[in-house]
């Protein structure tokens, strides 16, 4: 590992401004913070990451940065929460039980004890390319190459990707949160902001290195969930090659409100086949009004992966991430919500 400074300020607004530092993107700044540290001190080992200086978040006394706020207008999390706490917390697997069992499939439980929500959605690739410095990678290398395309790329996207790059976005909890319409809260040089959590994340496009909308200097303070009459009645199912401290291959997050066996509204998001956390509006619109019925959901997941495209070795992708999302939307009108 390469030498750094590290810091470990005491308020929100230190923290920003000692980040603030280099108007490079995310990839290049050399300023990084930290917090649960379970992603970046992997990259840093690896060589993958080399921030010249570390911003640790743990020291911030703001004790909004560490809460868990449940109302009749939705759920307030702070960044700071470790995912442990939410995936056991009573209300939220009552009201919320997707956002909990996205968390509690994630890793492994030493690392969800460590590891916090601002981290994980802001965890990077999982690349086997981006993560091994010896292979030609976008991401890591802006302009150098993309050696996945050729290469091994079972565990590689097939929604959202470019010529540039087609890493698949890992995270599960993120999943959870572009299905439920969740926003986040940004403090940043400028001051603090909001934005949609569906605007967080960059498709790779021709820059895949910049992965988000925020800037040198931004750090996310909380996650916003409103509520709705979905929330109860919503599912996270994660299918990977072992049962434990595996990442998806495919996963769907799903939220409905029925009316009998009709759908009102149906929430659905997919993970392990995308560049990033991804909507699936087209079968959203497929369900709306519509009974669960095999023809509408065989049509919902087609909708789905229409836009697919496949690589050497992931084009298995597609029907199992079809079959997950009919699996998951009749595991979620199952439900029992009373
Ligand atoms: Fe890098 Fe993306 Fe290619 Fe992986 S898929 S090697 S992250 S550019």
């Amino acid at each position: 590992m390469r030498p750094f400074v590290y810091r470990r300020p005491e308020s929100l607004a230190d923290a920003a401004t000692l980040a603030a530092g280099g108007q490079a993107p995310p990839v290049l700044a050399p300023a990084q913070f930290i917090a649960g540290g379970t992603n970046m001190l992997d990259y840093m080992k690896l060589d993958v990451m080399r921030p010249e200086t570390l911003v640790d978040l743990n020291g911030l006394s703001d004790r909004a940065l560490r809460r868990i706020e449940l109302s009749g207008d939705g759920l307030i999390l702070g960044a700071l929460v470790h995912m442990g706490e939410v995936q056991d917390h009573a209300g939220i697997r009552a009201n919320y039980p997707l956002i909990a069992e996205a968390l509690q499939l994630a890793a492994s439980q030493q690392i969800r004890n460590m590891a916090t929500l601002g981290g994980n959605i802001l965890q990077r690739t999982r690349c086997e390319y981006f993560r091994e410095t010896s292979w030609r990678c976008n991401k890591r290398d802006p302009g150098s190459g993309c050696d996945a395309m050729e290469g091994f790329n079972r565990q590689h996207a097939v929604l959202g990707t470019s010529d540039k790059c087609i890493a698949t976005y890992h995270g599960d909890f993120a999943q959870a949160l572009i299905a439920l319409d969740a926003t986040i809260d940004v403090l940043g040089p400028d001051g603090a902001r909001s934005l949609p959590f569906a605007r967080l994340h960059r498709p790779p496009g021709d820059t895949p290195q910049i992965e988000t909308v925020l800037k040198p200097g931004d750090i996310v303070t909380a996650i916003h969930v409103p509520a709705g009459p979905w929330t109860r009645r919503s599912h996270y199912l994660k299918v990977r090659d072992r049962q434990s401290y595996a990442f998806a291959l495919a996963s769907a997050a799903i939220a409905l409100y029925l009316d009998g066996d009709t759908v009102r509204e149906a929430r659905i998001a997919l993970g392990g086949v995308a560049t990033v956390p991804w909507r699936a509006r087209e079968a959203e619109a497929v369900l709306t009004g519509q009974p669960l019925d095999d023809a509408t959901l065989a049509r919902a997941a087609d909708a789905a992966f229409a836009g697919a495209v496949a690589h050497a070795h992931n084009a298995f992708k597609i029907p199992l991430g079809k079959q997950t999302l009919v699996r998951a939307l009749r595991e979620t009108a199952a439900m029992e919500t009373a």
